[in-house]
C-alpha cells in the first residue's frame, strides 16, 4: 500500500505575503496565502521561523487575527519592538511576494467558536487584541448575536489597533459593546477611562459573576495577571477565564 505523509499542522509550510497594512505607527497586519492550510479556530496562533543567510534561525509565535472564514488566507498583526530580533523585520522589511516559514494552527484552549455562546467578555492589552479580534470577526462572519463586551487597553488613541473596524463592528452588528481605556495619553475631550485596568473598571464593564461570562484575557504577562486576578476577586469562576500571555516566546 502506498504510504504518504500528509502536511500536518506541526510541519513547516511556506506562506506567501499577499498584503500588508499599517494598523498603527507600531503595528502592521500581514496577510498570507497558505496553499496547504488546514483551517483554524479563532484564538489560535502560529509559529513563524526566519532563517538568515548564515543559517541562523529565529522562531516566534503570532496569534491569527483573521477569522476561520477567510482561510486559506491568514492575517497576523505584529507590534514592532524596537530592540526585537523578529518583529522589526516583520513590520518594516517584509514585502508583498516575500515568503515566510510558518506552522500551525497551534493551541486548543484559548479558542472561541460561535456555538460556545456567552455572554462573551474580551479583555485586551495592546497587541493582545489580535486573537480577540479573530473572535469578533468570526462572530460577525457567523452572524452571531451572542452578547459581547470588549474592554481594550491602549496607550493612546493613536495606538488603538483596529480602531475603525471596531467602530464599524459596533455599528453593524448587534449586542456588541467596546470600551476603551487609554493609559498614557488621551485626546482633548476624552470622556472614557484613562487608567490601567483594575477591579473597579472590571466591575463596571464586565457582567456580574452570577451571569457567568465566558472570558478571554490577552496581553503582556503583568496585564493578564492583573486582569484575571481582578475578575477572580470580583467572584468570577476561574474556570470561565481563559488567558493568553504575550511574553517573550518560550517564557514560563
Ligand atoms: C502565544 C503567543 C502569541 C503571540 N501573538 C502575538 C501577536 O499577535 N502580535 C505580536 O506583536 N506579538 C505576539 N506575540 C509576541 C511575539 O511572539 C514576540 O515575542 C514579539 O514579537 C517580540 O519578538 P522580537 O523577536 O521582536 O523580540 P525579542 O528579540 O524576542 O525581544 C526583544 C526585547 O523585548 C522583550 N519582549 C519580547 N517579547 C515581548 C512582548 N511580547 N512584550 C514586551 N516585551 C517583549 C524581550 O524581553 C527583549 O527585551 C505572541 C507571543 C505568544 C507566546
Amino acid at each position: 500500500m502506498e504510504r504518504r505523509t500528509l502536511p500536518g499542522r506541526l510541519s513547516w509550510q511556506l506562506a506567501e505575503v499577499v498584503a500588508t497594512q499599517a494598523e498603527t505607527a507600531r503595528t502592521r497586519s500581514i496577510t498570507l496565502d497558505l496553499p496547504t492550510w488546514m483551517g483554524h479556530r479563532a484564538g489560535q496562533h502560529v509559529d513563524v521561523r526566519l532563517t538568515a543567510e548564515d543559517g541562523y534561525q529565529a522562531e516566534r509565535s503570532y496569534s491569527i487575527a483573521s477569522p476561520p472564514e477567510e482561510a486559506p488566507r491568514v492575517t497576523l498583526t505584529v507590534e514592532r519592538l524596537d530592540d526585537g530580533e523578529v518583529s522589526p523585520y516583520l513590520t518594516e522589511e517584509l514585502r508583498v511576494g516575500d515568503k515566510l516559514e510558518l506552522r500551525g494552527p497551534i493551541g486548543g484552549y484559548f479558542v472561541w467558536e460561535a456555538q460556545m455562546g456567552g455572554p462573551l467578555l474580551l479583555v485586551a492589552g495592546g497587541s493582545g487584541i489580535v486573537p480577540l479580534m479573530a473572535m469578533l470577526r468570526h462572530r460577525a462572519a457567523a452572524g452571531g448575536s451572542v452578547a459581547t463586551r470588549l474592554l481594550d487597553s491602549s496607550r493612546s488613541y493613536a495606538d488603538i489597533i483596529y480602531r475603525d473596524e471596531l467602530d464599524r463592528l459596533v455599528k453593524n452588528t448587534t449586542m456588541l459593546e467596546v470600551v476603551h481605556t487609554l493609559t498614557r495619553a488621551q485626546p482633548p475631550g476624552w470622556t472614557g477611562y484613562h487608567r490601567r485596568i483594575d477591579p473597579e473598571m472590571l466591575r463596571e464593564v464586565a457582567w456580574s459573576s452570577d451571569q457567568r461570562p465566558l472570558t478571554f484575557v490577552c496581553g503582556p504577562t503583568p496585564f493578564v495577571e492583573t486582569a484575571a486576578a481582578s475578575l477572580v476577586t470580583l467572584g468570577h469562576d476561574p474556570a470561565r477565564i481563559k488567558t493568553e500571555r504575550f511574553g517573550p516566546t518560550g517564557e514560563a
